[in-house]
């Protein structure tokens, strides 16, 4: 397991020692995260890392996971979606099942800790359940700024009893929320196999492993298959940018055990490219391996974000990390990683014109793509490691519990 110490060759010194002096408030202190996945999409990436270094600075930090049945997770898929604005039919059903889960878990899980984090709406009402005794934070990883009304007013019934929100931008602030609320954008890690050095053996094996050709510029999205991250909308783009140059692109998307949805998305997109999945002009891949996400990246002539809806977008972060240049819509937190033709290019998602030409100029100009990849990697250096999230919790546990 990696230890802060680990650190210091990318990030000061003076940064890891500032974190082991915060831990100290908090030696031998029990802080246990609740979600819904062990693996899949961004929650599950951050705590993975972030976890053995609370550990290793001196705090008791454990994760667990919500268990629900597949209808549990079709009606939180559908509230993350009406959470990112999409439409909901909130029946009595639903409610009801959202909260059984929770109830059921806090028969079988007890609490015995000086703090909660609870991510994303999934394990959300855990907190009725529980004799409180501890603060709990509610972790929200998701874009915030225009919940369905209707299903807002019904999760806020349980937001109202945490002792603290954590959202990742600004924008995401809810005015009629009277709990403290923080921004706490995420953060990569560096050192995992995702994102540590590869070389070019290493990369070249993983993407033969995988069918993926490497005799022409790729293009690639590394997405879970979900309609916010607009899969149909990239290949679209695809079909424009193949108009003025020969590339092949790469959907990546492993399924995430808590997003029902994720295969009927990838269905519709398999139909759609038809022909061209044949030709291997577009390759679908859903397999889990963090290596061969990392062997994509450094590998893709440009890496594209069409997100119509982004909590944060770490495959922005992990794209920029590897001085990628990275086309991408304008939604959530993306703006905070890329600033338009500096660190990347930004543009509204339903210009898909746009984002042919930008392509299409990084593939014809490679100096402009070392430019924009060097900027991005800067902006990810100074702001979105691990270190800096570590830090961020370490006051954050300080001013949620010194309160309590
Ligand atoms: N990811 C992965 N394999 C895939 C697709 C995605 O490991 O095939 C990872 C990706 O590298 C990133 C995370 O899942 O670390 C997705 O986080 P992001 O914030 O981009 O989106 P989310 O899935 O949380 O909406």
């Amino acid at each position: 397991m990696r230890k802060l110490s680990d650190y210091s060759r990318i990030v000061d010194d003076s940064e890891i020692a500032g974190i082991y002096r915060k831990a100290s408030n908090f030696y031998g202190r029990h802080i246990v995260n609740f979600n819904s996945t062990f693996q899949g999409g961004g929650v599950a990436e951050i705590l993975y890392s972030l976890l053995p270094l609370m550990n290793d600075a001196g705090l008791y930090a454990e994760w667990r996971t919500l268990y629900g049945s597949p209808d549990f997770f079709m009606i939180t898929k559908k509230f993350h979606n009406a959470l990112q604005g999409d439409r909901i039919n909130l029946t009595e059903v639903k409610r009801r099942l959202y909260i059984q889960a929770s109830e059921t878990f806090s028969v079988f899980n007890h609490l015995n800790h000086d703090c909660v984090i609870v991510h994303d709406p999934q394990p959300l009402p855990l907190v009725f359940f529980y004799r409180k005794k501890q603060p709990w934070i509610w972790r929200c990883h998701i874009d915030l700024s225009s919940p369905r009304p209707e299903l807002w007013e019904f999760l806020k019934k349980f937001i109202l009893r945490y002792d603290q929100v954590v959202i990742s931008h600004e924008q995401y602030r809810k005015a009629d929320l009277p709990v403290p609320q923080r921004v706490i954008p995420p953060a990569i890690d560096p050192l995992t196999p995702k994102n540590m050095d590869l070389g070019e053996d290493d990369v070249q094996k993983y993407l033969r492993k995988y069918g993926v050709p490497t005799d022409k510029p790729l293009l690639a999205q590394i997405s879970r298959f979900d309609r916010h991250k607009d899969p149909e909308g990239v290949l679209r783009v695809f079909n424009k940018v193949r108009e003025c140059a020969d590339c092949r692109l790469v959907l990546c998307g492993s399924m995430a055990s808590d997003d029902p949805e994720g295969i009927k998305v990838y269905e519709q997109i398999e139909r759609k490219a038809g022909r061209l999945i044949e030709d291997k002009k577009v390759i679908l891949l859903t397999v889990e391996n963090n290596i061969l996400v990392n062997a994509l990246q450094r590998t893709a002539s440009v890496i594209i974000q069409k997100s119509l809806k982004e909590g944060f977008g770490l495959t922005v972060t992990e794209a920029l990390w590897k001085a990628k240049p990275v086309v991408a819509s304008n939604a959530g937190g993306i703006p905070l990683q890329i600033q338009d033709g500096v660190s990347g290019f930004l543009l509204d998602a339903k210009d898909e014109d746009g984002f042919a030409d930008r392509i299409v100029r990084i593939l014809e100009n490679k100096d402009l793509g070392r430019r924009l990849g060097a900027a991005g990697r800067e902006i990810v250096r100074k702001n979105y490691l691990i270190t800096r999230l570590l830090s961020d919790y370490m006051d954050l546990l300080a001013d949620v519990m010194k309160k309590v």
